[in-house]
C-alpha cells in the first residue's frame, strides 16, 4: 500500500493538535517502537493527537483513502495489532490526562494512558483502581479485553469497575457509553471493546487505598516446585481471601544458572496478616525473600524489571482449573528449563501462573458484559523473549506446543468447577492466531455481530480478535 504525498499533506493540514511522524520526520523510529520488536511495523504515518477532533479527522481520512488503520495505547501487543504496515497509526499516548473525583471516588482517564498514570494520580488522593499488574501496559487494551489485577479479588475485573467511556465511532460520531447511554455499546466494550471504535476516555470506580500493601517476590530452587504449587492451590481453594493473590513465575533471575520458582505474593493488609497468610510458603525456605510493605502505587511496578521493552517476544496464554496438578507444573518447569538452556538467547523468558480469588469476579453474571471467559479458570502466560529473528518460527512453535498441552490437561481434568466458562481462554492473553479456542467470544458472538453491524459495519476496527460479519 502506498499513500500519496498529497493525501498526507491533506491530513497534516487538517489536524489541529497532533504531533505527526512520517519516515522523513525526526522521532519516526521512536513512534514505531513497541513493547516487543515483533509488534513494531513501519507505518506510513503516525499521529499523536491530544484532541478528540483529530481522532475524528484521521478516522475519516483513513476511510476516504482506504488506508490500513491501527489504534495504539500502551503498545503491548506482541503481534502488532496496534501497528500498521504502510498505513496510519492513531497513537493515543498523549491523551493520558487523569482526573480524580474525590467525592464520587472515580478516576477519568484519557484513552492513551498507562496504568502508571492511573495508579499515581489515584494514590495522591488515597485511592486505587483495578488495573494491570505491570504498570506500563495501556489502560486501553487491558480494559477493552477485560482486565485482571491485584485488586480483582476485592472488586472484580477492570471492566466491572468501568462506569463510562467516550468513543469515536467509525462514522466520526463521538458517543458516550454507560449503563444509561448506548448501553448496548457499553456491553460490547467490556470484553470485545477493540471492535467498535476509538475509546478516548474511560471513567472507573476507584476505592480507598490508604494502607500499605504486603508484596514482593520469594524465590525457591526448582526442586520445590511441587510444594509451592500445592501451597498455592490450598490457599486459593481451601482458604480463599479476596485481599490476597499470588503469581508463580518460572524465570531465571540474574546470576542464577537455571529458572527458579519465584512467587510474587500480595496481601492488602498488614505485615502480620500477610505473614500469616503465606506462612506455609515462608516456611519452605526461600533462597530470596523480597517481601516488603509498599504503597499500592508501587505494587504494579514490581514486575517491570522482568517485563522490560525490547527484544522479540511471544506471549501465549494458558489456563487451568485449580487445583493445578503439581506434577504437571513440575514437567512444565523441566521442559521450560531445557528450552531456555538450549539457547542462551532465551534467557529472559518466563512462564507466569496466576492465582487470583475469582469470587468477586463471578458475582457478575456472564451475560452482563461481552467478556466470555468469566469463570473460575485461572490464567497464565508463556512469555518467550529472544533477539534472533531467524528463530521466530521455532520459538513460537515451541510455545504453541506447550499451550496445546495445557488445553489437553484442562480438558482431561473434567473438574466440575462452579462458574466454569465455556470459553476458558482470556482474550487479552490470546492475540489473533494464538487462540486455542475456536470462538473466543463464545455464546456472545451472535450479539456481538449485531453490535458490529450497528457500530462498525465496514469493519474499520479489525486488528484484535475481529468480529466478522457474514
Ligand atoms: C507485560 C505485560 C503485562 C500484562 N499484565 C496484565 C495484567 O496484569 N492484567 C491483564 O488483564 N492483562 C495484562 N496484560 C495483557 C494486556 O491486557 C494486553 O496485552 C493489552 O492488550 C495491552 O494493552 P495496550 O494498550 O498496552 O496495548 P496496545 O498494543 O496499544 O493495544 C492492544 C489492542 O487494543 C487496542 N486498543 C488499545 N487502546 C485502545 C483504545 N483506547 N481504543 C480502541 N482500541 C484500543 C489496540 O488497537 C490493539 O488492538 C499484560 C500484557 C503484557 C505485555
Amino acid at each position: 500500500m502506498s499513500i500519496s504525498e498529497a493525501a498526507i499533506s491533506t491530513l497534516r493540514e487538517t489536524l489541529v493538535s497532533s504531533v505527526i511522524f512520517t519516515p522523513h520526520d525526526e522521532g519516526y523510529a521512536d513512534a514505531l517502537r513497541r513493547w516487543s520488536d515483533t509488534g513494531a511495523k513501519p507505518a506510513a504515518i503516525v499521529i499523536q493527537p491530544t484532541e478528540v477532533k483529530d481522532v475524528v479527522t484521521a478516522l475519516g481520512w483513513a476511510q476516504d483513502h482506504h488506508i490500513d488503520l491501527a489504534i495504539k495505547c500502551g503498545g503491548h501487543s506482541v503481534s502488532g495489532t496496534s501497528s500498521s504496515n504502510g498505513g496510519l497509526v492513531i497513537d493515543l499516548s498523549r491523551m493520558k490526562n487523569v482526573t480524580v473525583d474525590t467525592i464520587k471516588k472515580t478516576v477519568t482517564v484519557g484513552g492513551g494512558a498507562t496504568w502508571k498514570d492511573v495508579d499515581e494520580a489515584a494514590a495522591e488522593h488515597g485511592l486505587a483502581a483495578v488495573g494491570g499488574t505491570v504498570n506500563h501496559t495501556g489502560v486501553g487494551g487491558l480494559t477493552l479485553g477485560g482486565g485482571y489485577g491485584w485488586l480483582s479479588g476485592m472488586y472484580g475485573l477492570t471492566i466491572d469497575n468501568l462506569l463510562a467511556a467516550t468513543v469515536v465511532l467509525a462514522n466520526g460520531e463521538v458517543v458516550k457509553a454507560s449503563a444509561t447511554e448506548n448501553a448496548d455499546l457499553f456491553w460490547g466494550l467490556r470484553g470485545a471493546g477493540y471492535n467498535f471504535g476509538v475509546v478516548v476516555e474511560f471513567t472507573f470506580q476507584a476505592y480507598e487505598q490508604r494502607n500499605l500493601v504486603y508484596a514482593g517476590i520469594v524465590a525457591y530452587t526448582p526442586d520445590k516446585v511441587e510444594s509451592v504449587i500445592g501451597i498455592l492451590n490450598t490457599l486459593l481453594l481451601d482458604n480463599p481471601d479476596p485481599r490476597s493473590g499470588a503469581m508463580c513465575i518460572f524465570a531465571r533471575p540474574p546470576g542464577a544458572p537455571v529458572p527458579m520458582v519465584n512467587v510474587l505474593v500480595f496481601y492488602n493488609g498488614s505485615k502480620e496478616e500477610g505473614d500469616a497468610r503465606f506462612t506455609d510458603l515462608l516456611d519452605l525456605n526461600p533462597v530470596v525473600n523480597m517481601i516488603d510493605m509498599i504503597p499500592y502505587s508501587q505494587l504494579n511496578s514490581l514486575q517491570n524489571p522482568m517485563a522490560t521493552y525490547g527484544g522479540r517476544k511471544s506471549f501465549k496464554g494458558v489456563f487451568f482449573n485449580p487445583p493445578l496438578e503439581p506434577i504437571f507444573a513440575k514437567t512444565l518447569l523441566s521442559d521450560f528449563t531445557a528450552k531456555v538452556q538450549s539457547d542462551p538467547d532465551l534467557g529472559a523468558s518466563g512462564i507466569i501462573l496466576e492465582f487470583y480469588d475469582m469470587t468477586k469476579t463471578l458475582e457478575v453474571p456472564r451475560s452482563a458484559t461481552a467478556f466470555a471467559s468469566r469463570g473460575s479458570t485461572q490464567n497464565g502466560i508463556i512469555t518467550l523473549r529472544w533477539t534472533d529473528e531467524s528463530k521466530d518460527l521455532e520459538h513460537r512453535a515451541w510455545a504453541r506446543e506447550v499451550q496445546d498441552r495445557w488445553k489437553v490437561n484442562l480438558d482431561a481434568a473434567k473438574v466440575d468447577v462452579k462458574g466454569k466458562a465455556d470459553v476458558p481462554q482470556y482474550i487479552n492473553y490470546a492475540e489473533p492466531g494464538d487462540s486455542v479456542v475456536s470462538n473466543i467470544y463464545g455464546e456472545n458472538l451472535e450479539r456481538l455481530k449485531q453490535l458490529k453491524a450497528k457500530y462498525d459495519p465496514t469493519n474499520v476496527f479489525c486488528k484484535m480478535h475481529p468480529i466478522r460479519l457474514g
